[in-house]
Formats: C-alpha cells, sequence, structure tokens
C-alpha cells in the first residue's frame, strides 16, 4: 500500500464502547487495508474545531478521527462529519438509532476525504465510471443505480451504494482490491477496559510531536 492505512480513533462518547465503533468499521464492509487502533481520549489529543456553524472535535494528530455523540453538550453537530485534507484528521456525530453500517460509512466518507479522493462526487466527476464499475463487477445495484442515480441514492439502498462508491474509489485511486481478493477481516478490537496496545499511544504521541502543536486547520470539506 502506498497509503497510510493505519488510523487511530479517539472516542469521545462514554456512552459507547471502542468495539461498538469496531462494530461500525466492519458492518460498513471498510477494507482490512485500513487498519484501525483505539487511543484513550487524552485532552490533549484533539481541539474544539468550529467550521460551517458546527463546534466539533477534531483531533490534532493526522491519521485520526474522532468519534462523538452529535448531542453532546460540548459540540455543535450541523453536519455528520468533517475532515481536513492536508492534515489527514477527521470527526465524526452519531445520534442515537443510527444503523451501525451508516455509521461506518460515516468514518469511511470521511477518511477517503482526508486522501483527497472525491468522497462526494457519485453523482458527479464519477458517476458514469462508477456505474461502469458497477456493472463490470457484477454489483447488485449496477440496474438499479444506472436506470436513475439520483433517486437509487436516496432509496432505502442509500447505504450500501455509498460503500459501493467507497470501494471504486479504493479500487481506482489506491489500489485497493481487499474487498474483491478477501486480504482478512477487520482485526479483533483490544477492549477498552486499558489493554489498548500501547503501539497506538506511541505512535500517537510521535504524530503530536511531529505536528508540534502548531496546527492549522485548512481546506475544510464536509
Ligand atoms: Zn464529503
Amino acid at each position: 500500500m502506498t497509503f497510510n492505512s493505519v488510523w487511530t480513533v479517539i472516542n469521545l462518547d462514554e456512552s459507547i464502547s471502542n468495539d461498538t465503533i469496531q462494530s461500525w468499521i466492519s458492518f460498513a464492509g471498510i477494507p482490512a487495508c485500513f487498519r484501525f487502533v483505539f487511543q484513550s481520549p487524552f485532552a490533549n489529543a484533539w481541539t474544539t474545531f468550529t467550521a460551517y456553524d458546527s463546534s466539533v472535535p477534531m483531533p490534532l494528530a493526522p491519521w485520526t478521527i474522532c468519534v462523538s455523540s452529535a448531542t453532546d453538550a460540548r459540540f455543535t453537530w450541523t453536519v455528520a462529519g468533517l475532515s481536513t485534507i492536508g492534515l489527514h484528521q477527521a470527526s465524526i456525530g452519531h445520534w442515537t438509532g443510527e444503523p451501525q453500517d451508516d455509521l461506518g460509512a460515516r468514518m469511511w466518507h470521511e477518511i477517503l476525504h482526508c486522501y483527497e479522493l472525491p468522497a462526494d462526487n457519485m453523482q458527479t466527476s464519477e458517476r458514469a465510471e462508477f456505474a461502469d464499475y458497477l456493472r463490470t463487477t457484477g454489483s447488485l445495484h449496477a440496474a438499479g443505480f444506472s436506470a436513475d442515480p439520483v433517486g437509487y441514492e436516496a432509496s432505502a439502498h442509500h447505504t450500501q451504494i455509498l460503500v459501493e462508491y467507497y470501494k471504486y474509489l479504493m479500487h481506482k485511486y489506491m489500489g485497493c482490491d481487499c474487498f474483491q481478493e478477501g486480504c482478512g477481516e477487520q482485526p479483533v478490537v483490544p477492549s477498552e477496559d486499558g489493554s489498548t496496545p500501547s503501539s497506538g499511544n506511541e505512535d500517537a504521541m510521535k504524530k503530536l510531536l511531529y505536528i508540534g502543536g502548531a496546527v492549522v486547520f485548512f481546506l475544510l470539506i464536509l
């Protein structure tokens, strides 16, 4: 892989476990070429960032994603996710009762933005090629999407077509075919009882040192 495939997750919602977040990742089918480690949400790991009328947690380290409750009083979520491009940080909010695959897809979406992939362009610049991809891969969604791309995205197949699109992007731009070649499932997550591998924290600390805390956010996209 030519891209950083290890992402650190900072779980800022005490009401959910890291295992729950890992289950979102698994349900969405994020390919195993992305690996996730979980870091304790120590205070210096994130900051509050304001954009698009939202005030949300944002990691200070690159290749890191915050997960928080959208109803957490510390934050204001007017969008579901935000990411920085150049600094490779992402953040998602979740609302009670949202399907697990939706939440995994939300994380996946913001992560793809961090690699500057056109995660928002399913209906625009990528649409024709994506429709071809669905046909050539024998997707169950090929006919429905080709017949009415916008309607299909808005249908009950919403999350499923998003997931297909993210796989397409990873295949096209990253050369990742984990989901086709069966190169392994997502690893079992360490429990949140303190047995998180030390490497996760050490890596995160190196990243924090690397950027020296002098973080300037730019090029924010939804
Ligand atoms: Zn987006």
